[in-house]
């Protein structure tokens, strides 16, 4: 028997965040999944602009790399029976940037349970290892800010990663955006003209990249905390290219300053690693994130209720 099919899936971590393909994906190129149903959530009743109720019903999948992307089904997909975790192929899948999740069009080949190499495969892996590991790790693993701040590393100490459900509550959109090295993509020193590379020790002149940093402030019901990303991680906490945002600071400053307020308020689950470093002769803590995720407010309930369950024995 045949080990795989000649179809390119890609794999779901390869889907949300820090990877080249993220920026065609973001582009709207199509591509194939294969995931594993890991929830199911309530079929919800959208009406559309003329007023016709349309079912819509958000599935988690998962695969081997541990990581779960949502696909939002929609009409008779949304109203099938997704029973036993089925195994989902989508062929020509797109991705919703605003929502986060993976989207489908009539043009998209949906199969269930297909006859497939890779299905048989991700099967056994589910059925022996995936279904005690998959999805459950990430929002499980979240621990809050308050317990963050019992384990803040010494000054010069080994950095402490943690995962954190939060919402952006502050972003500060001033000195986001930089020219940076097209080598090693650090900051350019603006002193001399043409600007320098400090750490290439070369002169830059046109050919400088755009590089993105994001300060913001984090909140759970806990607490709050200033964080720092870069690159691939502030872009997705932005929803929007380093590219896109690069010709809008460029051009058109409202429009700039929009991305920054539509981003407030987002939830997302936060890879953060926190060290104490000294600076101008004080310690500062400093958290970065490593990778921010979406997340399934419906699984994000069903912890929450099993934590009650633990708490009160009801
Ligand atoms: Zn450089």
């Amino acid at each position: 028997m045949s080990t795989s099919s000649n179809i390119k899936f890609l794999p779901i971590n390869r889907i949300s965040c820090d990877d080249p393909m993220w920026e065609s994906i973001r582009a709207g190129k199509k591509f194939n999944v294969i995931g594993i149903v890991v929830s199911v959530g309530e079929i919800q009743e959208i009406s559309t602009k003329n007023n016709r109720l349309l079912p819509k019903r958000n599935i988690t999948l998962g695969d081997a790399s541990g990581k779960t992307v949502v696909w939002t089904a929609w009409r008779y997909e949304a109203q099938k029976k997704y029973d036993n975790n089925p195994v989902i192929v989508l062929k020509g899948a797109l991705f919703n940037v605003e929502y986060h999740n993976l989207t489908t069009n009539f043009r998209t080949i949906i199969q269930i349970n297909p006859d497939l190499p890779e299905a048989h495969k991700l099967r056994e892996w589910y059925d022996t290892v995936g279904k005690n590991s998959v999805g459950k790790n990430k929002i499980e693993s979240c621990i809050t800010l308050l317990e963050a701040e019992s384990h803040n590393p010494e000054v010069g100490g080994i950095p402490y990663h943690f995962s954190q459900l939060g919402v952006i509550t502050l972003l500060n959109s001033t000195e986001a955006i930089y020219k940076a090295c097209p080598k090693c993509k650090k900051k350019l020193e603006h002193q001399q003209n043409p600007d320098k590379c400090k750490n290439c020790n070369k002169e830059i002149c046109n050919d400088y990249i755009y590089g993105l940093k994001v300060d913001a402030d984090i909140s759970d019901s806990t607490g709050n905390r200033n964080v720092v990303a870069f690159g691939e991680s502030a872009e997705a906490m932005l929803g929007i290219s380093i590219q896109e945002i690069a010709q809008l600071f460029e051009n058109n400053k409202f429009m700039y300053a929009q991305v920054f307020e539509k981003a407030v308020y987002k939830t997302l689950i936060f890879d953060l690693s926190t060290k104490n470093e000294i600076y101008k002769d004080q310690t500062s803590l400093r958290t970065m994130v490593q990778c921010c995720y979406p997340f399934d407010y419906s699984d994000a309930n069903a912890i929450l209720l099993k934590k009650i369950k633990e708490i009160t024995g009801v």
